[in-house]
Parts: structure tokens; C-alpha cells; sequence
């Protein structure tokens, strides 16, 4: 298979290229440069996680051998990374399935993809010959810095350097990135929020004379982000993995169709469940789950795609994005691989902050896509109520999924089997899930560290390794940059 950029449907690349460059030239994503076929093997496939991971990713990545494939499986989800054998547990609460994606070393669902990515990318530059070390640049929404830093510590021939906004992640987020060991690596808050520091990666990226800078360094960047084709196939394999564990519990007859809730920000996770229903997953619908920031609710329900709003910092901050990437990519397929429309459109988002889309495309996206959103005040209700009367206890994200999905089965009666795609600890945000589950005044007096201990002893859930005793570690980064000193910061850390 090769690789497309969605502003450049004739010119393709390898898919070790598309992964080395982390995004096209022309400033577009790389995606399959043909039509996905449906394959009849990952569907109902008996084999276990890892195995199911290789099989999708040979499709994906079709110059690299079987055994390399595996190393890098193996290396991402055994050795104790993932503790329970089946890596993406598939559990059930309300009459709803949850897959749980944040069993790994981060505690969020980012590491199903960036426990592979940083196995994928140094076999890809080999491939590639590029005689450079990578730089790879992070713009994190909480989630992706502490996974990505994690994935690539110590990886030889890299270097990782990780932006978050100073004041839009969680304290647990925030204290995860701060004390990261590793040699390769660098953590640096943005005054601004997501939007200004993925905004300044992507400038960089484009940036030809800091290329030559750090070029004369030794170094070429690239992206962790879901903006780089090898965190998005990995991220495939849960969609098949979760269909065929309700094959494999009498859940589902063969052919069966279910609704995927996904959580989303900057569209990835979701779109990596679109390819899976490319490649022949029965979906019935995908159910867009936004918070306040509802860019893409709005868009999704009206084909009018704007920024221009308000931006409000909530208690799901991992979804706080008015500016999701990913959707370039579904753009391209709805409208027919069309590239000179995508251009177009991202030519008046980066002018005007908006776009409307043809009637045909917005209608293709409606027929598979439904969307609704959550305020923080029904997230606090929902992750409350539902704990009370399931005993299942989801993170702020996971429950903007839930409280959606009540409101689309409200709306449609749709009784189609549905799966909520959980993508965090509730842990990570013990303020929040505290406070919901124990009552604001109950949480007001501690600490974000005392409250995983509350929080612990009051539901009877174990917290994971990852989080505990992160306030005793020591705070080893600590610079802070305007959305404008991000470039100098580069310069200054790779030189
Ligand atoms: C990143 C993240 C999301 C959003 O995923 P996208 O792929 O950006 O849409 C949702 N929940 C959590 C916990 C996350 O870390």
C-alpha cells in the first residue's frame, strides 16, 4: 500500500516515508493512495491481540517483514506494558460495552499507538536511508505528551520534544510529563492552549528555515501526533479486536452490526474506527461524542466547519480542540478523494476559521456519523449516576461518551449493540471523578494525590502503578515559552 497526501491525491510514498515524514509537504495527511478493501481475515479472527495487531498492520505497512512486525508487537504490547492478556479489555455496565484502551504505561489510550509508533519510526528511516536522527515534535492535549514521552525515552536516534498548554491539563497530566526520565527527552508548557501549541508545531513543520538549522545538526523532525499515519493504523486494530471479542462471547452473530461512542478531540481515535469500516467492520453508526468545545458536532450536524467561537477549558481537557486535525482525512474520502476541495476548504479554515462543505459530502458523513456533545455539568452527573447505578466508574472523557450516547438512543431508539470507547483512568482525573462520585465539598480540601487515594478506597478500584506516588518524584522540566517562543526553544534544545 501507498501513501497519499489528501491536498495531493496523484503523488504517492511509501508508507515508511509517510511515517518518517509525520506530514505531507504540502502541509496535507498522508492516507492509503487506494480505496480500502474489505478483508475478510480481521473480522472474526481468533488469534489474540498482538497477533491481530500484526495482521493489520501487514496490510498497512507492506514493506516491512513479518518478523519485524512482530518485534515491534511485541515489544508495544508484551513485556508487562499491557498487564491483562487481552491488552483492550472489553467490559459491560448499563447495558453498553466499554473498551477499555487505558490498561498500558500512561494510563490513557493514547499508548495502544504510541507504544508502536516509536518502534515503527527508526525501522522506517533505515528503510528510507535517511542519515539524520529524528526530532519529534508534540503538541499534547494532556494524553499524548506523557505517551509519547514514555514510547520514546531512550529510543536510540531519537529526541522528543513535548508542548503542553500551561494551564489546560490536569495535575495528574501535568505532574506525568514533568518528572519524565529519559535522556532523549524535553517537556514544555505553552502559554496558550492546545490549539496555540499544536498550531506552533505545525508552523515549525512548515518552517524551511529551522529545517536547515537543525538539519545542520543532525536532525529531521516528525510527528507523534495523530496527524502521523503510524499512530493511526495501530489504533485500527481495536475496532476489529472489540467486534470480534462479542463474536467470541455470543454477543454478536457474524455480520452483526454495532455502534462505536468514541470521545473525541482531534478526530484520530474515530477516524482510525472509519478505516476499520472501510476494511469491512459492520458499523451501523459512529457516534461523535464532543464536550463543550463542539466544533465538530456542529459540523458533522450543519456541514459548516467553525472555529470561530469561544474556546472553554473543561474537566475532559484531552477533547479541548476546536481544530481537529483528523478530519482532513475523513473530508477526503466523503468528498470523493477530491484534493482540490480539501485544499480549498483548509485554504478558507486557515483564512477565515471556517468552510462549508458540499451537500454530497456532508451528507456521506451524516449517513455513518452522529454527533452530540456534553457540558461539564452533565459529565459530573453522568459519571456520578451512572457509577451509582452500574458500579462502573468512567473518566470525565469516557463519560462525555455516555451521556451522547443516551442522547442519541433518546433521539433515534436505535437498539443496535453499542461499544463506548473508553480512553482514560478515571484516575487522571481524580478532581473531577472525586468530586462527582464523593461531592464537591467531600474533594475541595485535598490534593489532587489524596484524592487517588479517596478515590481508591471509596470504589474499590485499584490505582494504577503509573500513578501512584507521582507527587515524591522529582519535577525535572520546567521551562515555559509564549506560543511565539516555541521555535527559538526547538533550536535551542537540538543545538
Ligand atoms: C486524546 C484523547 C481523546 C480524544 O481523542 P482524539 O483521537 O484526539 O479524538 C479522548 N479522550 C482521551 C482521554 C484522550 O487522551
Amino acid at each position: 500500500m501507498r501513501y497519499c497526501s489528501t491536498r495531493n491525491a496523484a503523488d504517492t510514498v511509501s508508507a515508511a516515508e509517510a511515517v518518517k515524514e509525520g506530514i505531507a509537504p504540502d502541509g496535507g495527511l498522508f492516507v492509503p493512495a487506494a480505496r480500502l478493501i474489505a478483508n475478510d481475515e480481521l473480522r472474526g479472527f481468533a488469534g489474540d491481540y498482538q497477533e491481530l495487531c500484526v495482521k493489520v498492520l501487514s496490510i498497512f505497512f507492506p514493506e516491512f517483514t513479518a518478523g519485524e512486525l512482530q518485534g515491534v508487537v511485541a515489544g508495544a504490547y508484551g513485556g508487562g506494558k499491557f498487564p491483562l492478556p487481552a491488552v483492550a479489555p472489553l467490559s459491560e455496565a448499563g447495558g453498553v460495552y466499554f473498551l477499555e484502551l487505558w490498561h498500558g504505561p500512561t494510563c490513557a489510550f493514547k499508548d495502544m499507538a504510541l507504544q508502536v509508533l516509536p518502534r515503527l519510526l527508526p525501522l522506517a528511516v533505515a528503510k528510507t536511508g535517511a542519515g539524520a536522527d529524528i526530532a519529534i515534535l508534540v503538541a499534547t492535549s494532556g494524553d499524548t505528551g506523557k505517551a509519547a514521552l514514555e514510547g520514546f525515552r531512550d529510543v536510540p536516534g531519537t529526541r522528543v520534544i513535548v508542548f503542553y498548554p500551561e494551564e489546560g491539563v490536569s495535575e495528574m497530566q501535568r505532574r506525568q510529563m514533568v518528572t519524565q526520565e529519559g535522556e532523549n527527552v524535553h517537556v514544555v508548557a505553552v502559554r496558550g492552549n492546545f490549539d496555540d501549541a499544536q498550531g506552533g508545531v505545525k508552523a515549525i513543520f512548515r518552517d524551511k528555515k529551522i529545517k536547515e538549522v537543525v538539519g545542520a545538526g543532525g536532525f529531521r523532525f516528525s510527528s507523534a501526533n495523530s496527524i502521523n499515519w503510524g499512530r493511526l493504523a495501530p489504533q485500527v486494530v481495536y475496532y476489529f479486536h472489540a467486534y470480534n471479542r462479542l463474536l467470541a462471547r455470543g454477543r454478536l452473530s457474524a455480520g452483526d452490526r454495532v455502534n462505536f461512542v468514541v470521545p473525541t478531540g482531534n478526530f484520530g481515535n474515530i477516524l482510525a474506527g472509519y478505516y476499520a469500516w472501510k476494511m469491512g467492520l459492520p458499523v451501523n453508526k459512529f457516534i461523535c461524542a464532543a464536550n463543550s468545545n463542539n466544533v465538530l458536532t456542529d459540523f458533522i450536524n450543519t456541514g459548516t466547519y467553525d472555529r470561530n467561537r469561544e474556546f472553554y477549558r473543561t474537566i475532559s481537557p484531552s477533547m479541548d480542540i476546536l481544530i481537529s486535525s483528523n478530519l482532513e482525512r475523513l473530508l477526503f474520502e466523503a468528498a470523493g478523494r477530491d484534493d482540490r476541495k480539501i485544499i480549498s476548504w483548509m485554504e478558507e479554515l486557515a483564512s477565515e476559521g471556517r468552510y462549508t462543505v458540499d451537500r454530497n459530502t456532508s451528507q456521506t458523513i451524516r449517513d455513518l456519523f452522529w454527533s452530540g456533545c456534553a457540558t461539564d455539568e452533565e459529565t459530573m452527573d453522568t459519571i456520578s449516576s451512572f457509577f451509582t447505578a452500574h458500579g462502573y466508574l468512567a473518566d470525565p472523557h469516557t463519560a462525555v461518551g455516555i451521556n451522547v450516547y443516551n442522547k442519541y438512543v433518546a433521539r433515534s431508539n436505535d437498539e443496535t449493540p453499542a461499544v463506548v470507547v473508553s480512553t482514560a483512568s478515571p484516575f487522571k482525573f481524580n478532581r473531577s471523578v472525586a468530586g462527582a462520585v464523593l461531592g464537591k465539598d467531600a474533594v475541595r480540601s485535598h490534593s489532587e494525590y489524596e484524592l487517588t487515594a479517596l478515590l481508591a478506597a471509596e470504589t474499590g478500584r485499584e490505582i494504577p502503578p503509573a500513578l501512584q506516588n507521582l507527587e515524591t518524584r522529582p519535577v525535572l522540566h520546567s521551562d515555559v515559552v509564549s506560543k511565539e517562543g516555541m521555535k527559538e526553544m526547538v533550536v535551542r534544545l537540538l543545538s
